[in-house]
C-alpha cells in the first residue's frame, strides 16, 4: 500500500518535470526536424553534434578572450556576448532560475587585471550579494 503511493507521488513529479522540460520550438522547426526524421536522419546524433560544436565554439572563444589585458574596469561587449552565448540571461548560481542582473569577476578583478570569462559568472542580485559577502568575509579572514 506504502508503496504505491510512494508511486502515484513519484509519477506527479514526473510530469511536472515533463512539462517544465517540454521544448519551445515553432512548428516551422518541428516540421523541419520531422522531415529530418523522415529521411532517416538520426535527430539525436544531429543535436548533439550541433551541441558540441556550439560548445567547442564557446571554448575556443573563451580561450581567446582569457589573455587579453584588461583596458578598464568595463567588461568588453564580446565577453558580454560570450557569456551570454553560454549562459543565456538566467543566473548561473545552481537551481536558480532568476534573471541575472550582473556579471560578477569570480576571481577578483582588482588582482587579475582581467575580463577572462572562464571566471565571470552572471548572477541575480540576491546571489551576486552572497557572492560578495563570502568575498569581503574571506579577506577579513586572509587579513586577520
Ligand atoms: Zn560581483
Ligand atoms: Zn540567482
Amino acid at each position: 500500500m506504502r508503496d504505491a503511493k510512494e508511486n502515484v507521488h513519484v509519477n506527479v513529479n514526473l510530469q511536472q518535470l515533463f512539462a517544465e522540460s517540454s521544448l519551445d520550438l515553432k512548428p516551422e522547426t518541428e516540421a523541419r526536424l520531422r522531415e529530418l526524421q523522415q529521411k532517416g536522419l538520426d535527430l539525436d546524433a544531429l543535436i548533439n553534434e550541433f551541441l558540441d560544436k556550439r560548445e567547442a565554439e564557446i571554448s575556443t572563444e573563451k580561450a581567446e578572450l582569457a589573455d587579453l589585458p584588461a583596458k578598464s574596469r568595463y567588461i568588453p561587449v564580446r565577453v558580454k556576448r560570450l557569456i551570454a552565448a553560454e549562459y543565456g540571461h538566467k543566473c548561473a548560481a545552481p537551481g536558480c532560475r532568476r534573471e541575472a542582473k550582473d556579471l560578477h569577476h569570480t576571481a577578483r578583478y582588482s588582482l587579475t587585471k582581467r575580463h577572462d570569462p572562464h571566471f565571470l559568472a552572471p548572477l541575480c542580485s540576491g546571489h551576486h550579494e552572497i557572492a560578495h559577502s563570502v568575498d569581503v568575509k574571506v579577506q577579513h579572514w586572509r587579513q586577520s
